[in-house]
């Protein structure tokens, strides 16, 4: 008997904070089956309809049959296959960095990488809208936070001015919000970086595939692959896979291997993983038609609901917030889209501020015209 778990989930119950799984039993796409109801699908982070590619299937396959299924031990025992190799390989290429290192998820990438890098005597500015994965690396660094109002560049200069003199100190940020789908003001960050001395990490979980001529990320869309020191993001969103990637100087992924917990102490991924990502980073780098449709949805989409009036925020990606206000609001519109076979997820407090509950729409490459004209026009009609 565990006696206080009771309690604490009736007080999520009565506070609508209550959270449960939903059960998909289709492949992933632009539609799925949800819960057994088949619903138009505005709330997954496979931009590019890749979680079902028939090429990154195919080498899968190929994969498994090649190098089978497990890795067998940690990548500093015997578990660094030449999958995980290839893949680094790859990623310095696109990324034009030194070096990579890959991880098995872009959470145990950032609570790696930020713990690994900064210790108690060290100081941590954070965007105050960064993901979860970077504050539970701060706090296992147990390096001091400074957390900055989100992307407040003053704000955030006057932390640094402030800080001691011969303090290790790292900036880090997401390079795309994932409540409110606007970008890091980069630019900026390198300038404040090199002025104040302190390492610059950011986070391309949203940005990568989707962002730049390449889709290498926010980085290769401003062309400072070689000011920033850090630069991570995931093959779980945009790439249709699973896991993570650093890129940076070699000294950087030495450091990781000797350093960083959530890579020396886990296994391997298997290396099926490991190649799946591999193509899709080849079909990143080759397909630019994907993301010429995904822009195009993105902004035929946020353009017709701008102009119906809705406040969709300074996004300028393919996560478009409809700000409503209230979380009852909120909460119904996403209830009454459901009804239409339309599955867009509503975001309440504490997870986004008081009094902007909101729906957080995504876009994908893969959606039609006929499927942004259903959402808009239902949304009109709620
Ligand atoms: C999703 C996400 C992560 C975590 O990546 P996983 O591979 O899903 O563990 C980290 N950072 C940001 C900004 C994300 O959006």
């Amino acid at each position: 008997m565990i006696p206080w778990i009771k309690q604490d989930i009736d007080k999520l119950k009565t506070d609508n904070l209550y959270r449960q799984l939903r059960e998909v039993s289709s492949t992933q796409g632009r539609e799925i089956v949800l819960n057994g109801q088949r619903v138009l699908n505005f709330c997954s982070n496979d931009y590019l309809g890749l979680a079902n590619d028939e090429r990154i299937k195919t080498a899968a396959k190929n994969a498994i049959d090649r190098e089978g299924f497990g890795a067998g031990a940690s990548r500093l025992v015997t578990g660094n296959m030449s999958a995980h190799m290839l893949l680094e390989k790859k990623m310095s290429q696109f990324k034009k960095t030194e070096s990579s290192l890959v991880f098995s998820s872009g959470y145990m990438a950032n609570t790696g990488i930020v713990s690994a890098l900064m210790g108690r005597d060290d100081i941590v500015y954070s965007d105050r809208l960064n993901h979860a994965s970077i504050i539970d690396g701060i706090i296992l660094s147990r390096a001091r936070l400074e957390r900055y109002p989100h992307n407040d560049m003053e704000a955030l200069e006057r932390l640094l001015k402030d800080a001691p003199q011969g303090k290790r100190k790292l900036i880090v940020t997401d390079s795309v919000f994932s409540m409110d789908g606007d970008v890091a003001p980069l630019s900026k960050l390198v300038e404040l970086s090199r002025r104040y001395e302190a390492c610059l990490m950011v986070d391309e979980a949203h940005g990568f595939g989707v962002l730049g001529t390449n889709g290498a990320g926010l980085v290769e869309a401003c062309g400072l692959e070689n000011d920033v020191d850090i630069q991570m993001g995931t093959f779980s969103k945009a790439a249709g896979c699973f896991g993570a990637y650093v890129c940076g100087s070699q000294l950087l992924r030495e450091y990781l291997i000797n350093h960083a917990r959530s890579f020396i102490y886990t296994t391997a991924m298997p290396p099926v993983i490991a190649a799946a990502c591999s193509c899709a980073v080849d079909i990143i780098q080759q397909d630019n038609d994907r993301r010429e449709n995904l822009y195009r949805n993105v902004n035929y989409l946020r353009t017709a609901l701008q102009k119906s009036g809705y406040n969709t925020a300074q996004s300028s990606t393919a996560i478009i917030p409809v700000i409503l206000g209230s979380a009852s609001e909120a909460v119904g519109l996403s209830q009454r889209l459901l009804e239409q076979d339309i599955f867009v997820q509503a975001i309440r407090p504490p997870t986004v501020p008081e009094g902007t509950a909101r729906l957080r729409i995504t876009v994908m490459a893969t959606h039609t015209q006929d499927d942004l004209d259903k959402l808009i026009n239902v949304i009109k009609s709620c």
